[in-house]
């Protein structure tokens, strides 16, 4: 800001060449005003001077805070100020040795001005009034400091750089995926390998390759979901089975996992969506005893060395003979408890010897070739493992479930 220039007042100069400086030290009279439209353009000029003054200030802008305090207090004291300020000598000039007939109007004319000059308080200049960063140093340090995960809008400033940042909460692996990959880390520790398969699957892969006929009664437990009359969402895992026979041929070491559906209403222990492992071993001189063995092992190492196994016979229509195993409880030891309902046992799958028909399906020659399968749901192993009571917390995606493992 440039100092004003001082003029004398016995100086002559014609008023368009006045400064604004040098015309409040005058009288409207020494000015040649004598109406009201003249007090009105004396003052607009006024007016126009102070914003040019507001405005250039706010166009370049500040390096500092400080350089802000010091622009502002400036510009705010040369209009404003008491003793000296343009508003004060406008007072003591212009309204107080105004002539009767045109007071009126320039005592309103100054009350505006004065409100508008208020408007230059410093407070209200500085929000205006923008830091110029222009300093290459300055740019560089702020860049660096920048969260661009939460950017604060509006503020040029990040706030407080010593804060914390903004951390995302961790997953963690859901209890399904957890069992089905312990599962399988059973099983690849003996040389099965991890086959999986169509979700969609054909009625001749879900049934009949499985030697479940259309009019036989078994396919009534899985009957269900059909997309169209040749298409079904698979019932279980088997149909893989097959599928792995026809892709690899014999010998053949394969744990398949995966979703399977059946028309289940949900409730505490079912779900129409769950989760199956089937294992299958084809070999030649494969018999009920290896069977026996690898399951018995892979309980053990599930359950824990102390778990006993128990195999009895049942019906499924692609093993021949057909088991079912039990684990001694692992709650109560076999002793008997609510969990094993008094009986000791728990049943956790389903095994049995290939049926020749089904390793016939498969494109295996049963006369030479021989093999067992187990079926299990990785649900039934969460819920065992966990202490779960309720299938359908799996599928709520509750995160206060979730979390716990
Ligand atoms: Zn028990």
């Amino acid at each position: 800001m440039c100092p004003p220039p001082t003029i004398r007042a016995h100086t002559r100069v014609r008023p368009y060449l006045m400064t604004i400086d040098d015309k409040v030290r005058k009288t409207l009279a020494e000015l040649g005003v004598t109406d009201a439209k003249g007090v009105e353009s004396l003052f607009a000029e006024v007016r126009a001077a102070m914003e040019k003054e507001r405005q250039e200030l706010v166009s370049k802008g500040v390096a500092s805070e400080a350089e802000r305090d010091k622009l502002c207090k400036a510009l705010r004291d040369r209009w404003l100020a008491r003793k000296n300020g343009l508003i004060s000598f406008l007072d003591e000039n212009w309204l107080k040795k105004a002539a009767k007939e045109i007071k009126p109007v320039v005592g309103r004319q100054f009350n505006e001005l004065r409100r508008s000059a208020a408007n230059m308080e410093e407070k209200t200049l500085a929000r205006e009034l923008p830091l110029r960063r222009d300093d290459r140093a300055a740019r560089i340090s702020w860049a660096a400091f920048q969260v661009p995960t939460a950017p604060t809008v509006g503020a040029s400033v990040p706030s407080d750089l010593t804060l914390p940042g903004y951390r995302r909460p961790l997953g963690s692996i859901h209890p399904i995926t957890r069992v089905q990959r312990e599962i399988e880390d059973i099983f690849l520790g003996l040389g099965f390998a991890i086959e999986t398969g169509p979700e969609v699957e054909t009625v001749y892969y879900n049934f009949d390759a499985l030697n479940i006929p259309e009019t036989h009664p078994a396919r009534d437990d899985w009957d269900t979901l059909y997309v169209d009359s040749d298409t079904v969402l698979r019932t279980h895992t088997s149909p893989v089975q097959i599928r792995s026979m026809e892709k690899y041929g014999a010998p053949l070491y394969v744990i398949i996992p995966g979703k399977c559906y059946r028309h289940d209403n949900p409730d505490s222990s079912h779900s129409p969506m769950f989760h199956q492992i089937e294992g299958l071993a084809i070999d030649t001189d494969i018999t009920f005893a290896d069977l026996k063995g690898t399951l018995d092992f892979f309980a053990k190492k599930f359950f824990g060395e102390k778990v006993r196994t128990r195999f009895s016979p049942t019906f499924f229509p692609f093993t021949e003979p057909s088991g079912e195993v039990s684990i001694s409880c692992v709650i109560c030891d076999g002793k008997g408890c609510r969990t094993c309902k008094e009986t000791g046992w728990l049943e956790v799958m389903g095994c049995g010897m290939v049926h020749p028909e089904v390793l016939r399906y498969g494109g295996i020659d049963p006369a030479k070739y021989s093999g067992w399968a187990f079926g299990l749901g990785i649900e039934r192993y969460a819920m065992m493992k966990y202490d779960i009571h309720d299938i359908q917390l799996f599928y709520q995606s509750d995160v206060r479930f979730l979390e716990q493992f």
